[in-house]
């Protein structure tokens, strides 16, 4: 599903958080927001989700007006740094959990959420797993858990909030490859959040790179290197190389 962002404003407080963001991601495509902290990113990720609402400006979703809709029927795939699996519930019950409390009428019988969610476990390389309790597992098998249970519903848009933030730098790695490649399979819309240029790199087909509630630059990875388009983005691509 495309998404059109346009004239997005947001202020808490006396901050104005997010300063006029314009933002088209196409259908299919995965795109990094990157930038420090504060400069607006979370802020932009729970307006698409519905957890937060802008002072002014438009969303659009496949043409479709998505401030009118209410944040459970956006369809939307969560994957946050500190994600809380449901400690009580095996890793299988907590990836079916997103279709067990489907509206009835779209919600899939018994037996085809557990033909569904065996399908996903395979094809995530979390099959092993199935029958494990979160605190059986490690930080990085329990991102590829939550990633499970964000694809479940079968998300018109994925959101992905420092999705690695945690984890150590070589568990980091395998993930950024290992999501590249489940992306490349499901094709859905990725917006992904991210303080870290290599991440954002590596993965993204677009960057976007945010500074004090605005965006500075939108762009391949070499045109943003090679081509900083303010001093801004200069010092941030040189802070943090
Ligand atoms: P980022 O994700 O880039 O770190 P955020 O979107 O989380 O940035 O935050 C942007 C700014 O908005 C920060 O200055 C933050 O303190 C502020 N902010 C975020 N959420 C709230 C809130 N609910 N109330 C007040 N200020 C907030």
């Amino acid at each position: 599903m495309s998404i059109t962002i346009s004239g997005m404003t947001k202020r808490f407080d006396r901050t104005e958080v997010l300063q006029g963001i314009d933002l088209d991601v196409a259908d299919g495509e995965l795109v990094a927001l990157l930038g420090p902290s504060g400069s607006g990113k979370t802020t932009l990720l729970k307006i698409i989700a519905g957890l937060e609402w802008p002072d002014s400006g438009r969303l659009q979703v496949a043409g479709q007006d998505w401030l009118q809709l209410a944040a459970r029927d956006r369809r939307i795939g969560f994957v946050f740094q500190h994600y809380a699996l449901f400690p009580h519930m095996s890793v299988r019950d907590n990836i079916a959990f997103g279709l067990e409390v489907m509206p009835r009428g779209q919600r899939p019988s018994r037996a085809q959420i557990a033909a569904k969610v065996d399908e996903l476990m395979a094809f995530l390389q979390i099959d092993q797993l199935a029958d494990r309790y979160p605190a059986q597992l490690s930080g990085g098998q329990r991102q590829r858990v939550a990633l499970g249970r964000a694809l479940a519903i079968q998300p018109r848009v994925l959101l992905l909030d420092e999705p690695f933030g945690a984890l150590d730098a070589a568990i980091r790695r395998d993930l950024r490859r290992w999501l590249r490649g489940v992306h490349e399979a499901t094709g859905s819309t990725t917006i992904f959040v991210t303080h870290d240029q290599e991440e954002a790199f590596e993965l993204a087909d677009r960057v976007v790179v945010m500074g004090a509630g605005r965006i500075e630059q939108i762009g391949h990875a070499d045109d943003i290197h090679d081509h900083p388009a303010s001093p801004f983005v200069a010092r941030f691509m040189g802070a943090t190389v």
